[in-house]
């Protein structure tokens, strides 16, 4: 090897008059001389020995040499950059020290001496995979191509060295990449495939095999029409991918329907040479779909069904308290002649008997009055709009300020309340209602209502959390409490520190004409208030319900806007689990 090899130190002369560049011209050349021979000979061995080095010195690759005991004799700047020794660092040191990790050095040594021993190895003339060991310690994953180099004296070796790490970390990552998409594939209600021209199906997988009975195996290298002989979905989703046509299709299969994906591969002239498809088994998904549209048109039919029979309902009880009202003036107005006529003509008895029967009619007076209430409650349409809920409870306190005061009622609103979508007209009636309630059933001597709300943002799932008293309990029954903030709406209450309810009526207060054992003590009623309140509030897709401890008080609770868990219809539940239903 020379120092400065440079090819061009050899001039264009050379080139021209080497071996590398005959002259192809036909004019016959004398025949060279010996002196001409030699120094033609000269310059080509100079230009091999330039070509060579240049190849030591810039190729890609380590290359290194070691003579028949393993001692380097040549080291490029490559195999330095691979291996962290500098050249003259190298050069003269046993190639086992140097670059074999400890574990290979024993098979090197072997193989070397076997192949001196014999001229024959299995690491000579191929390519191998090995660990190269750098100078700080480290290993790497190293590919070598060992050649035998003959010499004067006997034979020497040469070693290319390719550092293969990154190499490895992409086939490594491949395989993860390969076993992840297997997983998904063998586990998935899904079939992958790749078909060629023609149909030839050069690559299915996936779980929904199954489904159709077919294996891979038997059917990778069989083209599609073979496998699914006469199917017109097939060929045409074969055509149409070959188009370049992406969008989704139906196949039904085996009995199975399919949703299949297509997508075109293409060549770097953008001719179509493959299809990539996933076909997902949706025939679970279809039924579930069906069900689901036959289960909503049911309820869709069911609701209209019970909205005009709510609303028939309605219209009968509105027309029998209003015929009913006429008669019974009359009865009213003659029990009332009657006592003042000839209630000095009657004896005691006649008398009190006279007196019952004015009162029995005054009372179904009452209550026809309250029918024809309800009916309205439930006829007429309803005023939504944005109002302020303080506004709609100071108008109920004001009406019922005089037996606020009579009876001492303290009234307590701890915050004021919030805007609601709503008919502040048919929420007043819901307030006067359950305050009027509050007001009568109360035997304290101090007497308080407390008006507030809870909403449905983190405070809620604070308060849900560690449920303060009388915080409605259908939220811990919802089984999260997280669940239960996000999905429920605001919630507003009138509680009272009254007579209390005991738990087998709790289910019972909202009925019609319903009024439990005893309530005749604390003022008249008709027994309809709740009935009302809770058709108001369901009417705006709310809900009511009430947790009460007996002697202790009450909370009455209502929503006015559906939750997102069940859109309302989770009404008749959650007083099931609050109110227990009275028989
Ligand atoms: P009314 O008050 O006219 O009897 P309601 O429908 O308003 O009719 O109430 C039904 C029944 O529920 C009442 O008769 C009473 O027994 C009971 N009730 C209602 N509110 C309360 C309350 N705040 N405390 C205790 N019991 C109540």
């Amino acid at each position: 090897m020379t120092d400065d090899p440079s090819p061009e130190r050899f001039g264009p002369g050379v080139m021209e008059g080497s071996s590398l560049s005959p002259n192809l011209t036909d004019t016959p050349r004398a025949a060279p001389t010996l002196p001409e021979e030699f120094s033609l000979c000269t310059r080509e061995l100079a230009m091999d020995a330039a070509c060579y080095h240049a190849l030591f010195e810039h190729a890609l690759d380590a290359l290194i040499h070691i003579d028949a005991s393993g001692i380097i004799t040549a080291w490029n700047p490559q195999a330095e950059r691979l291996f962290g020794w500098p050249a003259a660092a190298s050069v003269g040191k046993p190639l086992a020290d140097l670059v074999i990790p400890p574990r290979h050095q024993a098979a090197f040594f072997e193989c070397l001496s076997h192949f001196l021993a014999t001229r024959h190895g299995a690491a000579v003339d191929r390519r191998f995979e090995t660990s190269g060991l750098h100078r700080d310690g480290s290993e790497f994953p190293v590919e070598v191509t060992v050649t035998v180099v003959p010499m004067s004296e006997g034979i020497a070796f040469s070693a290319i060295v390719r550092d293969t790490t990154h190499q490895k970390q992409i086939e490594s990552d491949l395989r993860l990449a390969e076993h992840r998409l297997g997983a998904i594939i063998a586990n998935a209600p899904v079939i992958v495939f790749a078909a060629a021209p023609g149909g030839v199906i050069s690559w299915i997988q996936g779980k929904a095999l199954e489904a159709i009975g077919v294996r891979s195996a038997e059917v990778i290298g069989r083209s599609i029409h073979d496998v699914f002989p006469n199917d017109p979905q097939i060929q045409d989703i074969l055509r149409r991918g070959f188009q370049g046509d992406t969008s989704p299709k139906i196949v039904e299969l085996a009995g199975q329907a399919f949703e299949v994906h297509q997508l075109p591969h293409r060549d770097d002239n953008g001719c179509i040479t493959a299809i990539v498809g996933v076909a997902t088994n949706v025939t679970e998904h279809r039924r579930a779909a069906e069900e689901l549209r036959v289960t909503a048109e049911a309820l869709e039919k069911r609701n209209a069904e019970l909205l005009r029979s709510n609303l028939e309902l309605d219209e009968f009880a509105h027309i029998v308290a209003h015929d009913l009202k006429e008669p019974l003036r009359g009865m009213q107005t003659y029990a009332s002649v009657l006592i003042d006529a000839y209630g000095d003509i009657v004896d005691t008895a006649g008398r009190s008997r006279l007196e019952a029967l004015r009162q029995l009619s005054d009372r179904l007076n009452q209550q026809l009055e309250a029918l024809l209430e309800y009916s309205r409650a439930g006829s007429v349409e309803l005023a939504m709009r944005e109002s302020d809920l303080n506004q709609v409870v100071n108008r109920a306190l004001f009406a019922l300020g005089f037996a606020l005061q009579d009876r001492r009622v303290a009234v307590r609103i701890p915050r004021p309340l919030p805007a609601a979508r709503c008919d502040p007209h048919r929420v007043n009636e819901v307030y006067i209602n359950l305050i009027s309630n509050a007001i009568k059933y109360n035997d304290k001597p101090e007497k308080w209502i407390e008006i507030g709300w809870y909403e449905r943002e983190p405070a809620v799932t604070d308060v849900a959390e560690t449920p303060a008293a009388g915080f409605p309990s259908a939220f811990d029954q919802c089984g999260s409490t997280k669940v239960a903030a996000d999905l429920m709406p605001p919630v507003f209450y009138v509680r009272d520190n009254g007579i209390g309810i005991e738990p087998q009526h709790l289910g019972a207060v909202f009925r019609v004409f319903k009024r439990l054992p005893g309530s005749d003590e604390y003022g008249s009623g008709s027994g309809m208030g709740l009935t009302i309140v809770k058709k108001i509030v369901e009417r705006h897709g709310g809900r009511v319900w009430v947790e009460s401890t007996h002697k202790e008080g009450s909370t009455f609770f209502f929503t006015l806007e559906p939750g997102m868990d069940n859109g309302g219809a989770g009404h008749d539940q959650r007083q099931t689990l609050s109110n227990p239903p009275d028989r």
